[in-house]
C-alpha cells in the first residue's frame, strides 16, 4: 500500500482518504489521467494505492481482492478504481462483483448525457438520463451449479429489501436532480416473481413521490425506446443484468464506453469507476479515452461534497471536448490526441473561464439508507415439493417410477416438466428433453406435507433416481407462491 499525499492539498482543508485501484489493461492509464487532473485541481484527497484484479489472481489470491485492499476500503469507504479482469483459468468470481458485494454498494448509478464535441447520430436530441442498476442481486449473485453434465443452473435472486432500497434510491436521485420521470424496466411479463417483484415494489413506492411521473416498461421495449427516442427517459431503475446491458447501450448513444462514468453507492461505502472494461488491446498504447474515468472522479467529488472542484474538473473536461480535442475513439487515428495529451489539455483548461460551465444537476449525496416497509405477513401453507432429478431415458418410464415413489407418502405426483414445459402426463407437446426433470409432488387431499414427509419422499425418489435439488412449494394467503410449468393446469 502506497500513500500518496498530493502537494496541491491545502493544509487548511479537510482531506478525504481515497483507495485508488489502478486495475488492469488500460486501467492504470485512465486512473493516472484522473489522478493527475484531481491533483492539478488541488482536490483535497489522499490516495492509498491498492491492488485487485488480474495480478492478484495470478499471485494466488482466489478472490482477486487481497486483504490489504479490503482493509483500505474499510477505512476510506471511498474508492476510485480502474477496470478489473478475471483471467481465464484463475478464480471463478469477478473481482469487480466481489468488491461491489463486499461493500454492499447496491446502487450502480450510470449517467448518460450528450457531450459537446462528441458528434453521434443522436447529437442535438438532448439525451440526459441515468440508469440506476441494482448492483448486488439477480443472476450476478453468481450462485451456479452444474446439475447434470448437460444442465447448468444460475439462481436469479431478487429480494424485497433489495427492490425497496433500489427503487427508493432511484426516486431520491430523481428528486435530488430535479428530474420528473422514473421508468422501471423489467421482464415481469415472463419472470413474474423475480422481475415482477421489482415492478410491484416500484408501483407501491411510486405514490410517495407524487411530483415524479412513474412508469413501468418491459425491458426489451426499453432497449428499443432508448435507441428510438432516448430523450424521453429521465431515470431508469432496473435489475442487475438488465441494467448492465441497458447502460452499455445508452453509453453508445452519446459516444461510447469512453464517455460512460459510474458510481457504485452503498450505505457505508462508494466505488467510482468507468463503465468500460480493461480494453486489453489498447493497454499501454497511450490511446485510450480517459473521459469516463475522469467523469467518474467528478461523481466522486460530488459524493464527498466538493461541488466547486467537481464543476471545475467537469467543466474543463467538457471545454476540452468542445474545443475539438479528443482521443482516437472520436477523432479516428489521424487527428487523435494521446491519452496523455488529452489529459494535459484538460489540466490546462482547469483555470479557463469556460471551466465550470458544463456542471449540471449538482446535489448533495442521495440518501442510501431507508427504513423497510411495514407489510402484512402472508398466511403461508406448505402444499408440496418440486424434486429435480437426473434421467437419461424416456420420461414415460420416469413418470410411473415417480408415482410409485410417492405412493404411501402424503404426496401425489402432479406432473413432470423438462426445462419448464410439462412432459408427463404427456400433453402432445414436442419438447426436446434434456437429462434434468422437475417432478412436482402435491399433498394429497389438501394435506400440508411436513419437512419429514419431504425427507421421506426424497429417500424414496433417491432410491430410484439421482435427485440434485428440491424446492418446497407453498401458498401465500391461499395463492401459489410458485409458478406453473408451461402446459400445466
Ligand atoms: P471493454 O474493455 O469495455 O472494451 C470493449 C470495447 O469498448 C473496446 O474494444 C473499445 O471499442 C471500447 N472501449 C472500452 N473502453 C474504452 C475507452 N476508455 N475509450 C474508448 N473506447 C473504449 O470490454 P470487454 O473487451 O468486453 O472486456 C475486457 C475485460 O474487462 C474483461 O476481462 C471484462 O471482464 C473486464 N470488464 C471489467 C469491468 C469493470 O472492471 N468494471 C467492466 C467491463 C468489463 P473498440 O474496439 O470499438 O475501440
Amino acid at each position: 500500500m502506497i500513500a500518496i499525499a498530493p502537494d496541491a492539498i491545502s493544509s487548511s482543508r479537510v482531506t478525504h482518504p481515497v483507495t485508488l485501484i489502478p486495475g488492469d489493461g488500460v486501467g492504470p492509464e485512465v486512473v493516472d489521467a484522473a489522478r493527475r487532473i484531481l491533483e492539478a485541481a488541488g482536490a483535497p484527497l489522499v490516495f492509498e494505492e491498492a491492488r485487485a484484479g488480474a495480478s492478484m489472481f495470478l499471485a494466488g489470491v482466489p478472490s482477486g481482492v487481497p486483504a490489504e485492499t479490503i482493509d483500505s476500503i474499510s477505512r476510506t469507504r471511498l474508492v476510485l478504481k480502474g477496470p478489473l479482469e478475471t483471467p481465464v483459468g484463475f478464480g471463478e468470481k469477478s473481482a469487480n462483483v466481489t468488491l461491489r458485494k463486499l461493500f454492499e454498494t447496491y446502487a450502480n448509478v450510470r449517467p448518460v448525457r450528450e457531450l459537446p464535441g462528441v458528434p453521434t447520430p443522436f447529437s442535438g436530441r438532448g439525451i440526459d438520463l441515468v440508469v440506476v442498476r441494482e448492483n448486488v442481486e439477480d443472476l450476478y449473485a453468481g450462485i451456479e451449479h452444474m446439475q447434470t453434465p448437460d444442465v447448468a443452473q444460475c439462481l436469479k435472486l431478487i429480494t424485497r429489501p433489495g427492490c425497496e432500497r433500489i427503487v427508493r434510491f432511484a426516486f431520491e436521485l430523481a428528486r435530488a436532480e430535479g428530474r420528473d420521470k422514473v421508468a422501471c424496466a423489467t421482464k415481469s411479463n415472463i419472470m413474474k416473481m423475480t422481475e415482477g417483484m421489482l415492478k410491484s415494489v416500484f408501483e407501491e413506492i411510486a405514490p410517495e413521490y407524487p411530483e415524479i411521473e412513474a412508469s413501468h416498461i418491459i425491458v426489451d421495449n426499453c432497449a428499443h425506446q432508448l435507441v428510438k427516442r432516448p430523450e424521453q427517459f429521465g431515470v431508469i431503475v432496473t435489475t442487475n443484468l438488465n441494467g448492465d446491458i441497458l447502460s452499455d447501450l445508452a453509453s453508445g448513444l452519446v459516444g461510447g464506453l469512453g464517455f460512460a462514468p459510474s458510481g457504485n453507492i452503498g450505505r457505508e461505502a462508494a466505488i467510482f469507476e468507468a463503465v468500460h472494461g480493461s480494453a486489453p488491446k489498447y493497454a499501454g498504447k497511450d490511446v485510450i479515452n480517459p473521459t469516463a474515468m475522469i467523469l467518474s472522479a467528478v461523481m466522486m467529488l460530488r459524493h464527498i461534497g466538493e461541488f466547486g472542484l467537481a464543476a471545475q474538473v467537469e467543466g474543463a473536461t467538457l471545454l476540452t471536448l468542445a474545443q475539438g480535442h479528443t482521443t482516437r475513439d472520436v477523432s479516428g487515428d489521424a487527428n487523435a490526441l494521446s491519452t496523455t495529451e488529452f489529459t494535459n489539455r484538460i489540466i490546462e483548461n482547469l483555470g479557463n473561464a469556460g471551466a465550470g460551465a458544463g456542471a449540471a444537476r449538482e446535489h448533495a449525496p442521495v440518501r442510501a439508507a431507508f427504513p423497510r416497509m411495514a407489510l402484512p405477513v402472508p398466511v403461508r401453507a406448505d402444499v408440496g415439493a418440486d424434486v429435480f432429478v437426473e434421467w437419461d431415458e424416456d420420461v414415460m418410464l420416469l413418470g410411473p417410477m415417480m408415482e410409485e415413489a410417492a405412493s404411501g407418502t402424503p404426496f401425489a405426483l402432479k406432473m413432470i416438466s423438462n426445462r419448464g414445459t410439462k412432459v408427463y402426463p404427456p400433453t402432445g407437446a414436442m419438447t426436446d428433453c434434456v437429462n434434468q426433470y422437475r417432478c412436482r409432488f402435491i399433498g394429497r387431499d389438501g394435506v400440508a406435507p411436513s419437512s419429514d414427509d419431504v425427507l421421506t419422499l426424497l429417500a424414496r425418489v433417491g432410491a430410484r433416481v439421482r435427485w440434485m435439488h428440491v424446492e418446497r412449494l407453498q401458498t401465500y394467503d391461499g395463492e401459489p407462491a410458485f409458478t406453473r410449468a408451461q402446459g400445466e393446469d
